[in-house]
């Protein structure tokens, strides 16, 4: 009789919460959840630095970032409504519950 040799199943990734499945964009402290794909546009700083995110989470993140803006890489319309929701923002939004 064959005998099965399979290992037993791998353990599931733990289920995440929406909290914790968030873009890279999303400041910990800000509690909304995200708009669209992680990876929708980029926002570079300053220094050069980069930061993909969503929609929501780079027009939340741009106001506090100093000198930063949307990479030139994102198409026109998406970084257009990155900074028109940003322009209503004011730096950290979320520290004072908006
Ligand atoms: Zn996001």
């Amino acid at each position: 009789m064959h005998q099965s040799t399979s290992a037993p199943p791998a353990a599931r990734p733990a289920t995440r919460t929406a909290a914790h499945d968030r873009c890279p964009a999303a400041a910990a402290a800000d509690p909304t959840p995200c708009d669209g794909p992680p990876d929708a546009a980029t926002l570079v700083d300053r220094e050069g630095r980069e930061v993909a995110g969503c929609i929501q989470h780079c027009a939340r993140l741009l106001p506090g970032l100093d000198g930063a803006r949307v990479h030139p890489f994102v198409p026109t319309p998406r970084a257009l409504d990155i900074y028109f929701r940003a322009s209503e923002l004011p730096p950290f939004a979320w520290e004072i519950g908006r």
